[in-house]
């Protein structure tokens, strides 16, 4: 079973290694309903092929993208291309490309595969060297001048949610990509001109967490834990050694650690009726005073903390409700599912002198540091 996991793993990675350098690529949707596309080339020497034929692009050369009836047509100041799927493949080593995105240009790293979709629209794929992705992630996903151990610290948990997305769960394999750009995967924005960040990538090249079976981790991540991780059994249903809930003081001072949230008694009420909880359920005196010190998964008998701070639109399931007369008020701890990583503790940690190890120790036990791409 884990030698069938493992081969799968490196088959997989290994299948993603064809460009020009001993690189991993990945392949990020970003978007696939767009009628047309603008590609301009910024960096380097690009093709532009349909399998068959090709052609040589230079910087600042143009390309307009259409699709009619599931018929890619590429049309460049040169010639023109047709193509089931048509691939712009950079020749050079640091290859940069634009385009317009919801109105905004953005550069994009390494190569683009385009396919038609729905007869009139294109699916626009960025397949990119796994380093500057996992940068742009960090990026789009936290600030600018956070502590450099915590970048190193996010790199590897990135790079170790992307390795687990391709290889285990596979979201997106009917789409003809890996990951998503968009928070159901990882926020993906283009190009990373950050510096430190991209020099943190690069010192834990090839870094991934892994468990016990050598396998990537399951590596997620949330804002702040408000003091106390969540557990991924209670928050998914689904027991895993290194998802447990774990004291953690360090997010217990940032700017998510706590948040209130009032509703009138009356919506509260109707609301655990809908749910099958009213004065016949033995349990009810406890609707209006809910105590959590420790992480539950349920309110009250099926009804689950998740389904209340979905409803509700919360910050987190780590909340007491205090009965307060007409009204009932939730005081939340912490922002996000809680599970894994807490983003606000980790760079509290690495404040305090806390290494990426340490950091990724703490989050994470019952894990080791491996390496995919020597
Ligand atoms: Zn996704």
């Amino acid at each position: 079973m884990n030698a069938k996991y493992l081969f799968l793993i490196f088959l997989n990675l290994s299948l993603l290694n064809f460009s020009i350098s001993a690189q991993i690529l990945v392949k990020i949707g970003i978007r696939n309903d767009l009628k047309n596309i603008k590609i301009k080339i910024s960096e380097g020497d690009y093709a532009l092929t349909n399998g068959n034929d090709s052609i040589i692009l230079k910087k600042n050369d143009t390309i307009i993208l259409e699709n009619n009836y599931n018929k890619l047509s590429a049309r460049t100041g040169i010639k023109n291309i047709k193509g089931d799927s048509i691939l712009l493949i950079s020749t050079s080593t640091n290859g940069i490309f634009s385009t317009i995105i919801n109105n905004k240009l953005i550069e994009y790293e390494d190569n683009a595969i385009f396919y038609p979709k729905n007869n009139t629209s294109i699916n626009f794929i960025n397949q990119l060297d796994i380093d500057k992705y996992v940068a742009s992630v960090i990026l789009s996903e936290t600030y600018p001048n956070l502590p450099y151990e915590f970048y190193k610290a996010k790199s590897i948990v990135v790079r170790t949610y992307t390795t687990y997305m391709i290889n285990i769960e596979k979201k997106h394999i009917n789409d003809k990509y890996d990951l998503c750009c968009t928070t159901h995967c990882q926020l993906y924005k283009g190009k990373c001109n950050n510096q430190t960040i991209i020099s943190a990538c690069k010192e834990t090249k090839g870094m991934i967490l892994v468990d016990n079976d050598n396998l990537p981790i399951l590596a997620v991540y949330h804002s702040n834990s408000g003091g106390l991780t969540n557990s991924s059994e209670n928050y998914w249903g689904k027991s895993l050694p290194y998802l447990i809930t774990i004291k953690d003081e360090y997010s217990t001072k940032s700017k998510n650690s706590t948040w209130t949230y009032t509703i009138s008694k009356d919506q509260w009420l109707s609301y655990l009726a809908k749910h099958g909880i009213d004065s016949t359920n033995k349990n009810f005196e406890n609707a209006t005073n809910f105590y959590q010190p420790i992480r539950k998964k349920y309110f009250i008998d099926t009804l689950t903390l998740r389904k209340i701070r979905e409803d509700f639109n919360l910050k987190s399931t780590y909340f007491n409700i205090q009965d307060e007369g007409d009204k009932v008020i939730f005081k939340g701890r912490g922002y996000g599912h809680g599970v894994g990583l807490s983003q606000e503790g980790a760079i509290e940690m690495a404040k305090e002198g806390k290494n990426f190890n340490e950091i990724l120790e703490f989050y994470y036990p019952n894990t080791k540091i491996s390496y995919f791409n020597l």
